[in-house]
């Protein structure tokens, strides 16, 4: 046994680093367990929403974030056929390559006294009454009040993976747009939607969900089927290759054990959470920390609904429908016919 602490966090994206960040800023004994080595690309649109940024911004400065190279972005863009509509976001949303954000939050994370296992795999997490005992591939292993599932699909709860959705397939990869691009552009057809966004270092992200036989139809070219949703683009202006991954389903996970918690994808998006992105980083700090401190039973059965740890990363609770209203689509600010 390496040592005892009281929450293990599997997985260092957003959702894990900004419970470690959190947690260990309250005093708390944390050890974040991250497979891979960063910086690391991620397949993700890499729009962080406006109702994200609040959340965001606890943990990063605005100017910390800009010295990242990270953008803001206060239009949206929809392509709907031959129309385009362009919506003014309700508060500015960040961009930011998950490359630049998931090493800004480590960092943060590292800051606050959590203690980083990295690279390093967990491989199996056993569960007892008196706490938890998380195993690593390379066999050294970890014990804790508590284990945090942050690792994308919350395999290693008792509960099992998130599923996925067996018609979707997601891809991403980097551009170098000649003239650049402004804001976030939704582009949509039946069975996919691609969305572009401009992220640091003069790149634009692309990122679309499509629909398995779209892309048989197109034999399996990302470069084809994204040509045929958007007749502008031109494969030459890739920065490195598509990474292609599943697409979750929709849906909350009970974390199959009470010293068990999940987070961020982990815990699976209601469909108020897809429409929010994934840094929905909201906490309840008040009482967390001491929930996690305590140890107690009690305290580990409440502990998930009470600060929204199963949702997403951090959703929902209450007040925040006052946010979701003003999320709400609104009317577009233009409305035309899109020039070719
Ligand atoms: C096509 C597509 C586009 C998207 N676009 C957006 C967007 O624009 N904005 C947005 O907000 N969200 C977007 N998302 C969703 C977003 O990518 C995820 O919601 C986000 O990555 C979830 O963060 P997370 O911290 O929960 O998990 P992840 O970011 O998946 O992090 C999990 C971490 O756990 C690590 N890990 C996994 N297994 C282990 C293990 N056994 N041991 C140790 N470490 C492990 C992984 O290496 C990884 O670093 C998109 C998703 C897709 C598919």
């Amino acid at each position: 046994m390496t040592c005892r602490v009281h929450a293990v966090v599997i997985g260092a994206g957003p959702a894990g680093c900004a419970a470690a960040f959190h947690l260990a800023r309250s005093g708390l004994q944390v050890t974040v367990i991250e497979a891979k080595a960063f910086p690391r690309v991620k397949v993700c649109g890499e729009f962080i929403s406006p109702a994200a940024t609040g959340y965001l911004e606890q943990i990063l400065s605005a100017d910390e974030l800009r010295s990242a190279g990270a953008r803001t972005v206060d239009r949206f863009v929809m392509e709907l056929g031959e129309r385009e509509r362009v919506f003014r976001l309700p508060t500015p949303a960040w961009a930011l390559s998950r490359r630049g954000l998931d090493v800004l939050l480590a960092a943060k994370a590292r800051e606050s006294g959590a203690e980083f296992m990295q690279p390093a795999s967990v491989r199996e997490v056993w569960y007892g009454g008196a706490g938890v005992e998380v195993l690593l591939a390379d066999g050294r292993d970890v014990a804790a009040d508590f284990v945090i599932h942050a690792d994308g699909s919350g395999r290693h709860d008792p509960a099992g993976s998130v599923a996925s959705d067996s018609r979707l397939v997601g891809h991403k990869c980097h551009l170098r747009v000649p003239g650049g691009i402004d804001g976030v552009r939704i582009r949509a057809c039946a069975g996919a939607y691609l969305g572009t966004i401009a992220v640091e270092g003069g790149l634009a992200t692309c990122a679309l969900a499509a629909r398995k036989e779209l892309i048989a139809r197109h034999g399996g070219d990302a470069d084809r089927m994204v040509r045929s949703i958007w007749p502008g683009f031109d494969p030459a202006w890739r920065d490195g290759p598509w990474l292609a991954c599943g697409v979750q389903r929709s849906g909350y996970v009970q974390p199959g054990h009470w010293r068990s918690l999940r987070i961020g994808n982990a815990a699976a998006a209601d469909r108020r959470g897809v429409r929010r992105g994934v840094l929905r980083i909201r906490w309840r700090l008040d009482s967390l920390p001491r929930d996690v401190a305590t140890g107690a039973e009690e305290a580990g059965r409440t502990v998930g609904h009470r600060h929204g740890l199963h949702r997403g990363g951090v959703d929902v609770v209450g007040d925040d429908d006052a946010g979701e209203a003003e999320l709400a689509p609104q009317e577009p600010v233009e409305d035309r016919r899109r020039e070719h």
